[in-house]
């Protein structure tokens, strides 16, 4: 039993780009409550580990191969800092990160692409050469920007609209498989 109906869209995601395997290590961005967190434990087992970063707390319990760490992903603070030095480097990078909405869509945009952005600049030197990243991102016109910047470190990316969305929700999904490593 999952805490929140997001791990559907994870579900799907994976169903179609097959991003999971056993063993791999995971940093899962915006964690809370933490579907995501247990349905990637699962997916990587025992042999795997995953690390849940979010500025919120979650009352779920989760499997060994876990560890979930309350922090802000603008803030570098020596114990989130410290958490991910501990397992690189990763093989996947997971946000389903959210701003709070607050019902003006050309805010909700920015305050989504700013924590998009963010997640971005954690992959050097985190995500291993041929790991991939995954980030939810509220449509808007930057999103073409935002997805070449990707193209860019990654050999291949597509945007992903997963059925299990609401229909009316702006977020998608992007998915950027292969990364190249730093250049230069
Ligand atoms: N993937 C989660 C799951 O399956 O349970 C649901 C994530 S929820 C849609 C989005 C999350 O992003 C919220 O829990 C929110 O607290 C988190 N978030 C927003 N801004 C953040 C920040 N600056 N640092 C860390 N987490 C943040």
């Amino acid at each position: 039993n999952y805490p929140a109906r997001s791990v559907y869209k994870l579900k799907e995601i994976d169903n179609r780009f097959h991003i999971f395997e056993n063993g791999q290590r995971v940093l899962d961005l915006g964690a809370a409550p933490g579907s995501w967190t247990l349905f990637s434990a699962k997916k990587v087992g025992p042999e795997g580990y995953v690390l849940g970063v979010d500025i919120q707390t979650t009352e779920t319990e989760f499997p060994e191969n876990v560890t979930f760490l309350q922090a802000d992903v603008f803030e570098d603070s020596p114990e989130l800092m410290a958490a991910m030095e501990k397992h690189l480097p990763y093989d996947l990078i997971i946000s389903d990160m959210a701003p709070k909405t607050i019902g003006v869509r050309f805010a909700d945009q920015a305050n989504s692409l700013e924590l998009c952005e963010r997640a971005k600049e954690l992959i050097p030197r985190r995500l291993k050469v041929g790991g991939h990243f995954i980030v939810k991102i509220f449509d808007s016109s930057d999103v073409k920007g935002y997805t070449d910047s990707l193209r860019k470190m990654f050999g291949k990316v597509k945007n992903f609209k997963p059925k299990s969305s609401r229909e009316e929700s702006i977020e998608l999904f992007i998915v950027a498989l292969g990364f190249r490593g730093i250049e230069g």
